[in-house]
């Protein structure tokens, strides 16, 4: 048996969990351990700190142990633990979607809770596909996604997802996706501070899928208004009012993926706001409780919602859920960190302060191997060559030695290191980073 009292490092204590998205042989091997975390810090089990340069997994935006939220957590354990989540409803829910809807652009007014990012791009998918259903276009079933996007793992996820590694292993995937091109273009983008000026028409290949397939067969578009998992590439300036006019042109609906982007992470509460583009529905998870409950869902415009309400008093309207949605501890959470947002001014701080941010990233240009460094809200990425003997990936040998040597916690991707700190982090704590980073990435080259 395991116990979790056990030496760190011997062989039953790490060998019964099998690791996500990571390398279990050599991380089993050399772990990299966390125990605690506070504010804008990890520790790892022997007591040294490791600033969080990627709020977690791009969730903890309001920090981690804020006492609010750890307080409406266990408030709400003992009040009520668990509510079915069909057929009956406890109050937080309807509170935590009126919360989210109302921080929403537009007639974006009613929301469906999903228990993860995955689930809630799964969700939106198959809403498209259904809307398309009960409005009487059942044909429209195809679904457009881009190439680097990223939407969890779930099948519709991968499917219209654009990451080979993500695809290659699960056979045919869904029937009836295409995909967009991406956005990157280091010859003509690399080292732009925010949105780069090229790339708008990257947006207009959807003609090209329309003219291939039909306006009248294709159901969604789904794009992240910036590429989080794939490198941190921000949309180019324009890119997104272009697809939004284009898929108002074929009677498309638009999904943005805000699962990085919502919740203060570019400066605003979506993504859609910075851009003054309305998509038909937006996803979220991860900052909605900042990390601390599970939890996913999907915006939806009005329209949608109501093409759903036109059927008999008591029927389902939509064959779709989970036992999680809604779960009443994630909606206690959010309620609870959407109010610590609010106090703190979080959003707004992000905006004020990405300028600053922009700038110190942007001294890392000249850094050996650092061929780009992308920056938009509170999000970083630098790509490092790669190595000319191909054996290894500098990104990550530096993301462990930043862990190891440094104490800081970034994200690797390929070739690329990125970071989204939480937004409570400081103009100082930001010139400290940047300094980690520095010698992390000097001590790569070296
Ligand atoms: N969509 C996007 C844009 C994401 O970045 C992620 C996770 N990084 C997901 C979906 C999937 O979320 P989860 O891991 O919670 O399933």
């Amino acid at each position: 048996m395991t116990s979790a009292t056990q030496p760190l490092g011997t062989p039953n204590n790490l060998e019964a969990f099998w690791m996500p998205f990571t390398a279990n042989r050599s991380f089993k091997q050399n772990p990299r351990m966390i125990a605690r975390a506070e504010g804008m810090f990890y520790y790892t089990p022997e007591g040294k700190p490791v600033m969080d340069g990627t709020a977690g997994l791009w969730c903890c935006n309001a920090g981690h142990a804020r006492k609010p939220i750890i307080q409406a957590i266990q408030a709400q354990a003992e009040e009520l633990d668990f509510a079915p989540s069909f057929q009956f409803g406890h109050p937080k829910v309807f509170a935590a979607a009126a919360r989210i809807a109302s921080l929403a652009p537009g007639d974006l007014d009613h929301v469906f809770f999903a228990g993860s990012g995955s689930e809630a791009a799964d969700t939106a998918l198959k809403i498209a596909l259904a809307y398309w259903n009960v409005t009487g276009k059942g044909s429209k079933t195809r679904l457009i996604g881009r190439e680097r996007g990223y939407h969890g793992v779930g099948f519709g996820g991968i499917s219209v997802g654009g990451m080979v590694n993500n695809r290659k292993f699960f056979g045919s995937l869904l029937a009836g996706t295409d995909h967009l091109p991406h956005t990157y273009d280091r010859e003509k983008q690399a080292f732009s501070k925010g949105e780069p000026d090229y790339g708008a028409h990257f947006a207009d290949d959807l003609d090209r899928i329309v003219a291939l397939h039909d306006g009248s067969t294709i159901a969604a578009v789904i794009v992240e208004p910036m590429a989080g998992s794939t490198g941190g590439l921000p949309a180019p300036k324009g890119y997104l009012k272009r697809l939004r006019e284009l898929c108002d042109k074929h009677g498309i609906l638009l999904i943005f993926d805000e699962v990085i982007t919502g919740f203060g992470r570019l400066g605003y509460a979506f993504a859609a706001e910075r851009y003054g583009v309305i998509p038909d529905m937006i996803t979220f998870a991860k900052g909605v409780t900042s990390g601390t409950v599970p939890m996913g869902g999907v915006i939806v415009r009005k329209h949608i919602y109501d093409a759903f309400m036109n059927g008999p008093d008591n029927a389902i309207e939509l064959f779709h859920g989970y036992t999680y949605s809604g779960h009443p501890l994630a909606a206690a959470a959010c309620l609870a960190t959407l109010d610590v947002y609010r106090e703190e001014g979080l959003f707004e701080r992000a905006r004020e302060m990405e300028p600053a941010w922009a700038d110190a990233l942007m001294t890392l240009k000249g850094e050996p191997n650092v061929v780009d460094i992308r920056q938009v809200g509170i999000v970083g990425a630098i790509d490092l060559a790669p190595r000319a003997d191909g054996v290894g990936k500098r990104a990550f040998e530096a993301m462990d030695r930043l862990f190891r040597e440094e104490g800081l916690m970034v994200r690797t991707a390929a070739d690329t290191i990125a970071f989204s700190p939480p937004l409570i982090i400081t103009e100082s704590q930001i010139g400290e980073l940047v300094d980690k980073l520095r010698r992390g990435i000097r001590a790569v080259a070296a």
